[in-house]
């Protein structure tokens, strides 16, 4: 929790004291009011249709409950998105899956730079810890430098790595990875991957072929996958991920980096846009700086 708090201080600032301050700077719940409120939440990239959403409906709502204080406004506005979140929280699954029997596959995507390969790093340590065995395949043979990166973590987390020579095939990594991971009776097998956006339809035919090799040998797997989305870069964090999920059946995002944006409220656009579930939030670069997603901390977090 205390993470959290401080993850998401500058979310908080940003966010959160603006729209104090515009409940403390208006006197009246006018027109100007909700232009306001409206452009905040733009602001703090909730998204355009989200904002005008809840801006709408909290018209509505002030309307029909007769409130003029902006204080009492302010905590409808709060119960209203922790409903919004908490929502998501009750209807949906948040939590990891996990193959029944056998090896399970997490495939990890994501532009460069997004931080699949940190995250990958820090799940591995955290599964590690928990007694699982854990193997991690550097399927991103394109990147300079990728494999050795993936490396690195391994060694710090304690778990093997499966690498095969930069410029190579990535599915053929995967291949020995999986094939590892059966005759060593491995229990979770993270597969790290390229993120050429600019180029969709290779991007496609790889993500494409990784799968086919997963599935030839297991073929309920992959049990999760991650699209990982830099949660500073805003709308375009959105975009992105829209463009991944008409490539990648994705079963879930890593939204990383909450601890440097002002931008908390993406993961509310995210969530209303795309219907995929956050699993997991980046809170910083060290090992232990990975959390699962958690709505109300997360609302409560931006208006401490
Ligand atoms: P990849 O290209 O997607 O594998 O991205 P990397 O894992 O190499 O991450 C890119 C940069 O972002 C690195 O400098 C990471 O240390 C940094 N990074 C990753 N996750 C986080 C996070 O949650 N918070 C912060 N502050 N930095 C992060």
């Amino acid at each position: 929790t205390e993470k959290y708090d401080n993850a998401l201080e500058k979310s908080r600032t940003t966010f959160g004291d603006r729209l104090n301050a515009l409940f403390a700077n208006f006197r009246t719940v006018d027109e100007d009011f909700f232009d306001d409120l409206e452009e905040t939440l733009i602001g703090a990239d909730v998204g355009f249709d989200t904002a005008v959403k809840i801006t709408d409906e909290l018209r509505d709502e002030v309307k029909l409950r007769n409130v003029k204080d902006p204080q009492a406004v302010a905590k409808v506005i709060v119960q209203k998105l922790v409903d919004l979140y908490g929502e998501q929280g009750v209807n949906e699954d948040n939590s990891l899956h996990y193959a029944e029997k056998g090896p399970s596959v997490f495939l990890f995507i994501g532009v460069n730079g997004a931080g699949k390969t940190t995250t990958i790093g820090k799940l591995a340590n955290r599964l590690h810890k928990q007694g699982k065995s854990v193997m991690l395949v550097a399927a991103d043979t394109f990147r300079a430098g990728a494999i050795q990166q993936l490396q690195v973590w391994g060694k710090r987390d304690d778990v093997p790595v499966v690498a095969g020579p930069e410029g190579g095939d990535p599915a053929a990594v995967v291949y020995d990875g999986v094939r590892r991971a059966i005759d060593e009776d491995v229990d979770v097998l993270i597969v790290d991957t390229a993120g050429r956006l600019q180029n969709k339809v290779n991007l496609m035919n790889e993500l494409a072929k990784i799968k086919r090799v997963i599935q030839k040998e297991l073929p309920e797997q992959p049990s999760e996958v991650l699209l990982v989305v830099d949660g500073t870069t805003g709308q375009n964090a959105l975009s992105q991920a829209k463009e991944f999920n008409q490539t990648a059946e994705m079963t879930g995002l890593v939204l990383t980096k909450l601890d440097g944006s002002g931008k908390g409220g993406i993961v509310l656009a995210v969530r209303n846009e795309l219907h995929v579930p956050v699993k997991l939030v980046g809170l910083g670069e060290g090992i232990d700086d990975l959390a699962d997603f958690d709505s109300t901390k997360f609302v409560y977090g931006l208006f401490k």
